[in-house]
């Protein structure tokens, strides 16, 4: 095992806190409680009314895939589910900004997928201070509709989430991660939502038991996207376990559910739809996402949509601080700029 990643994991990890219980004591929040609350229980059962539309494509057969460019595919699902969560929540906050991967979507959708309440659960949770005060116009969403959409086509199903991340003045603030297939694909239970917001802890995973023996170096990385830089960037890091799966979402809950220690991808691919709602749950949970430099993303409206400088997480930021010791040299170099 690489002994530098041994000895910050070892002594930093055992003191980490990922809080998935911060349940407050109910109060009695309308409809009309702070803007932050209402749009992570609207983001809420947005996406698990998209996760449907996902499922119900795949069962009715006929994927309609589009190649949108090279190694970059969309189906019928990430357009549908796109309308859904777009047409769901530009409806309930008219003044704020909504990005999508998909494109600009057609708002006028079946009744059925418009979405007009915020999960009641959340609605009761108390807004954490610093955010109270948030109004439409502070609000950036980040919406990726179906993420690992080539795992989609391939039949990969539990790789497939749908992500919102919500950017307030340029920061991923919350997020919500739905996995459609979680549990099977028939409808009897199917689908699981983890949401984040910072100030709150994360909801919807168990935390990770503590434990004293060593946490091995164990990277989640691109199984459809790889090239040699991000390859080579592995190879140096000499980590236990490398594990290839779709999804920036899919990898990030590899992450909290301590399945992987770290997730690395060398390389230009990613965009700010991707990152947004996993950064904003990794942080709520303790963790954190950058570059592979170790520098954060900005999620303004008007940053550029891809993450050239790749992508960089672990479960703490101590292990994070570990991890962007490991990255080669060379590999920081080409993907600085
Ligand atoms: P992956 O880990 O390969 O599943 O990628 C995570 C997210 O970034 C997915 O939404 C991918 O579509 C996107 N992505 C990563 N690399 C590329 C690439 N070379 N071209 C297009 N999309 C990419
Ligand atoms: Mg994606
Ligand atoms: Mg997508």
């Amino acid at each position: 095992m690489n002994t530098r990643w041994l000895a910050a994991a070892l002594l930093l990890f055992n003191s980490c806190v990922l809080s998935a219980d911060q349940i407050r004591s109910p109060s009695a929040m309308s409809q009309s409680g702070p803007l932050m609350m209402r749009l992570i229980a609207s983001s809420v059962t947005a996406a698990n009314r998209a996760g449907k539309i996902i499922r119900d494509v795949m069962s009715q057969g006929d994927l309609g895939i589009v190649e949108k460019a090279k190694d970059d595919l969309q189906t019928e699902a990430d357009r549908s589910a796109q309308r859904c969560i777009v047409a769901s929540l530009s409806r309930q906050f008219p003044n704020i900004t909504i990005i999508g991967e998909e494109g600009v979507s057609d708002i006028e959708v079946p009744s059925d997928w418009l979405i007009t309440h915020g999960d009641p659960e959340i609605l009761k949770k108390k807004c954490p201070d610093t955010l109270e005060d948030i109004t439409e116009e502070d609000v950036v969403v980040w919406v990726d509709p179906l993420d690992g959409t080539s795992e989609y086509t391939q039949g990969f199903l539990e790789h497939v989430t749908v992500l919102i991340g919500i950017s307030i003045r340029e920061q991923p603030i919350g997020g919500v991660i739905h996995q459609p297939f979680w549990g099977g694909s028939s409808e009897d239970g199917a689908g699981r939502t983890i949401w984040g917001l910072q100030g709150f802890g994360i909801e919807g995973l168990p935390p990770i038991p503590r434990t004293k023996e060593p946490i091995p170096l164990i990277v989640t990385t691109s199984r459809s996207h790889s090239n040699s830089l991000a390859e080579s960037c592995l190879e140096a890091m000499k980590p236990e376990k490398v594990l290839r799966v779709g999804g920036a979402g899919y990898k990030v809950l590899q992450l909290l559910e301590g399945t992987a220690t770290a997730y690395v991808f060398a390389s230009p691919g990613c965009k700010k739809w991707d990152t947004c709602a996993p950064e904003a749950i990794l942080r709520a949970a303790g963790g954190s996402l950058t570059d592979i430099l170790g520098r954060p993303y900005n999620y303004g409206s008007n940053v550029s949509r891809p993450n050239r400088s790749g992508v960089l997480a672990a479960p703490t930021v101590q292990m994070h601080q570990a991890l962007t010791d490991l990255i080669p040299e060379h590999v920081k170099t080409t993907l600085k700029d």
